[in-house]
């Protein structure tokens, strides 16, 4: 591509202060192993392409009129997954979007806002886009959260659970404790890879997942995406769980900048994703026993792996030396994400790839 000459001259100063989020990269090349973005291995279900087909077919013609604004059969069908109200389930352009909508609607206020120093880099940018002040808290030594360490006054607290790209899970007794210590403020439990979560033997599925609690805190906001667990990043389907009044001031916040942030294609295509729930148990069950596998190979090639609840694992290989790990397997086709941080730097994050994939990655690492 040609460099492009950019006279800002015309620009607000808004948009001249602007520093965007910097995506994974999607390069293009045959038999290329892209284990960098948590991007699910395995297809949709076929539910979904069936779903849209008859949008784009027999119901083509419907295609003139604007979409249902707020996704009502989508909403729906997700309140019935969760046990609860339609008017506790609000859906967006991707749970991006649905958290630019929290941060401008709970957080945009006097105090700053809290997240731990280490979590999904997205937070910083819309911060910053929204004149937030963001407090970012450290880790512990071994990268857990600490709920004590946010007893500070603050507009909200942020936290991806399971963490990004640490893959530790949070309790719910932690947040339950940080819900309860800040009544009067939001917490964002960002739960974009809980569908990939461990469960303890004789727990429930609803025991790991914040959204179990949203019925106890009214101040508990919980947001999940379809990009990962359902393998529809490319749809950009995302949604938040919480007590009506959070619900309500996200719907007026986004019709306020876009009253159809999901295409009927989108509706139809996410709707089918939530009634194949055999599917989605299966792939699930899939990727939680890939994530298995590849620990134990990295493991065997003496690197380190946190414990992992999500679609990727964070490991470091013995001498520390993640980036040049990271050099050598690009040369061979094989994306990994390096995160060039202080701290974490020592690590690569490893998107759980499809049986094959993981086993090309393990022999490019044992032939280092
Ligand atoms: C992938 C991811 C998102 C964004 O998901 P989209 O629905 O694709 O916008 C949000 N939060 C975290 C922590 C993520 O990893």
């Amino acid at each position: 591509m040609s460099e492009l000459k950019i006279d800002t001259r015309l620009w607000s100063s808004k948009a001249r202060n602007l520093s965007p989020y910097v995506p994974g990269e999607q390069p293009q090349h045959d038999n290329l192993c892209k284990l960098n973005t948590n991007e699910n291995p395995f297809p949709p279900s076929p539910k979904v392409g069936e779903a849209i087909a008859k949008v784009l077919g027999q119901q083509a013609d419907d295609l003139r009129l604007y979409p249902a604004p707020d996704s009502d059969d989508l909403r729906e069908v997700l309140a019935q997954l969760h046990g609860l109200d339609i008017n506790q389930v609000f859906v967006g352009n991707g749970s991006d979007e649905v958290l630019a909508f929290v941060f401008a609607s709970f957080f945009l206020k006097e105090r700053p806002l809290l997240a731990p120093d280490i979590s999904y880099s997205f937070y910083p940018v819309y911060a910053q886009t929204f004149g937030i002040e963001l407090v970012q808290i450290a880790l512990e030594d071994d990268f857990s959260i600490d709920p004590d360490a946010y007893r500070q006054p603050c507009s909200g607290i942020i936290i991806a659970n399971p963490n990004a790209p640490t893959g530790l899970l949070l309790s719910l007794d932690d947040i339950r404790k940080l819900a309860g210590e800040h009544s009067n403020s939001v917490i964002v439990i960002d739960e974009a890879y809980i569908d990939f979560a461990e469960i303890d033997e004789g727990n429930s599925a609803a025991s790991v997942s914040a959204v179990s609690l949203i019925n106890e805190f009214d101040n508990i906001l919980v947001t999940q995406t379809f990009s990962k667990s359902r393998s529809l990043a490319g749809l950009r389907v995302g949604m938040a769980f919480g007590n009506v009044s959070l619900i309500e001031a996200l719907t007026r916040m986004k019709n306020s900048f876009n009253s159809y942030p999901l295409d009927k294609l989108a509706q139809a295509g996410a709707t089918a994703s939530v009634l194949d729930v055999e599917y989605f148990e299966q792939t699930r069950q899939q990727v939680k026993d890939l994530r298995k596998a590849l620990t134990e190979g990295l493991n065997a090639l003496d690197y380190k792996v946190l414990p992992s609840h999500a679609n990727f694992v964070f490991a470091r290989p013995k001498d520390g030396n993640a980036s040049a790990v990271a050099s050598v397997l690009r040369e061979q086709g094989i994306i990994v994400r390096h995160f060039d941080k202080p701290r974490v730097n020592e690590y690569l994050r490893i998107t759980i790839g499809t049986a094959e994939q993981n086993r090309r990655l393990l022999k490019a690492l044992s032939a280092l």
